[in-house]
């Protein structure tokens, strides 16, 4: 999916346009713990393209002067979209600032819609005809209040995603990506998998995509890490803050299909390694956990296990996810990394048939009989068919589906589990009444 990103200094109105265009669709529902959602980074859709629109207001760095802050996001929108929206307004007219800002887009060769707020009627119009002195082509009015004007924004900004490769579609390679907090080894282990050389690509001409990928090939399957040039790009300011890491990782979660969880095997899991795993989890991506910095750990032979104990504990969530140990640094155990990936990739596109599928969920149900309401009503499971992979998902036909309770479907869920091989990935099991 194509990436919009809105920028604008400072009170133009950025999110209320943000908001306008994903629309009354509310961010996913989180049902992870640990893992609250930040509003700044969306799914909208216009037309028939689907897309997703960054709102790089959301993203502040802290201690940073103010034209450092705008400086920043519009380097990260510069970084992450294929098209930019940058927002004035119609009602202060042309500032410094808003100078500022065009100049650093006219450099990125990004395609940029002009959009004019606060034009909120008819009269107003004229006043948009100064903002063709950003030099960043024709100025749009709308009104973000009002809601008017946007459908002529959007027009032109899916007009650019019609000069966009789309070469993802096309491959049917395993796409696997690196994500977690700063510092955790994540680009050393890229380096590490490809090898140092392969890593320094340039950016493929006439492409208008920051995100480079890369192919691997193991066992002679076709692998591609996604966005190793992001990986690359090092020491801005703004990749250390949380929002921007976690915005990172939705993105490289969105365009892979195995996600490696990297941690920092030196310094443990915080609250941040939590909330990035969240993501991958809820995404429903096939996750192998990569404990990294290994060497730089003094250990017994109980280390390994009492860590893994740690993990399992701190990522219960993620309890279907291998763990593997490695050193990005070192170069050991880094042959351990795609067999995982591999094992992964399969549970999470496994398809199971529907009468061994059936068979199990009979044996299952005559070991744990299905639960009662208080009424006395037990639920009866008619039968089952898995519906989708990646992940695997499975609908049982019941009588009631008020009577499946959570902790059923937990059982369930266990039973599938240890009937087939799903390691590395969620199954999601949902209910239907039979008509
Ligand atoms: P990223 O921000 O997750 O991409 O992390 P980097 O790959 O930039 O690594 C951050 C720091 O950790 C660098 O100084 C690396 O040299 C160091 N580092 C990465 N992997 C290892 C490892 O396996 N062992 C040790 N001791 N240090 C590592």
């Amino acid at each position: 999916k194509p990436t919009i990103a809105v920028v604008g200094r400072p009170n133009v109105g950025k999110s209320t346009l943000f908001n306008r265009i994903i629309g009354e669709r509310k961010a996913i529902v989180e049902d992870s713990p640990g893992v609250t959602r930040d509003r700044l980074y969306a799914p909208g859709d216009w037309l028939n393209y689907e897309f997703n629109v960054i709102d790089t207001g959301g993203i502040e760095i802290k201690d940073e002067p103010f034209q450092e802050q705008i400086k920043m996001q519009a380097e990260i929108a510069i970084l992450e979209a294929d098209v930019i929206i940058m927002i004035t307004n119609g009602r202060e007219g042309v500032t410094e600032d808003d100078l500022f800002v065009a100049r650093i887009l006219q450099k990125s060769k990004k395609p940029v819609v002009l959009a004019v707020n606060k034009i909120d009627n008819f009269e107003m119009r004229n006043d948009i005809y100064e903002f063709y002195q950003l030099g960043i082509g024709d100025p749009f009015p709308v009104s973000g209040s009002h809601g008017l004007g946007l459908g002529d924004v959007l027009d032109e900004a899916v007009e650019h995603f019609k000069n966009l490769e789309t070469e993802e579609e096309e491959n049917d390679s395993v796409r696997v990506s690196l994500i977690g907090r700063p510092n955790v080894g994540k680009s050393s282990l890229v380096n590490a998998i490809l090898g140092e050389e392969r890593v320094i690509v340039s950016d493929i001409a006439g492409t208008t995509r920051d995100a480079i990928d890369t192919d691997y090939f193991y066992n002679d399957e076709h692998y591609t890490l996604v966005d190793t040039a992001g990986m690359r790009k090092r020491g801005k300011v703004y990749e250390a803050t949380e929002k921007y890491s976690v915005l990172r990782a939705t993105r490289a979660i969105e365009r892979s299909d195995v996600v490696l969880v990297v941690i920092n095997g030196e310094e443990g899991i915080i609250e941040q390694d939590k909330r990035i795993a969240g993501l991958a989890h809820e995404a429903g991506r096939a996750v192998v956990i990569v404990v990294n910095k290994w060497d730089a750990v003094e250990k017994d032979e109980k280390t390994m296990k009492k860590f893994e104990d740690k993990v399992r504990q701190e990522f219960q969530f993620l309890d279907y996810a291998p763990i593997t140990f490695v050193s990005a640094l070192k170069k050991t155990r880094m042959t351990t990394l795609f067999p995982l990936i591999s094992l992964v990739n399969e549970s999470h596109k496994k398809r199971v048939q529907s009468s061994t599928l059936n068979e199990v969920l009979v044996d299952s149900v005559s070991m744990n009989p299905t639960p009662t309401d208080n009424g006395g009503r037990r639920l009866s499971i008619y039968y089952g068919t898995q519906v989708s992979t990646a992940p695997p998902t499975f609908v049982l036909f019941v009588n009631d589906v008020e009577l499946m309770h959570f902790s059923y479907r937990r059982y369930l869920q266990n039973q599938l589990r240890k009937a087939f091989d799903f390691t590395g990935t969620p199954i999601h099991i949902l209910s239907r009444k039979r008509n």
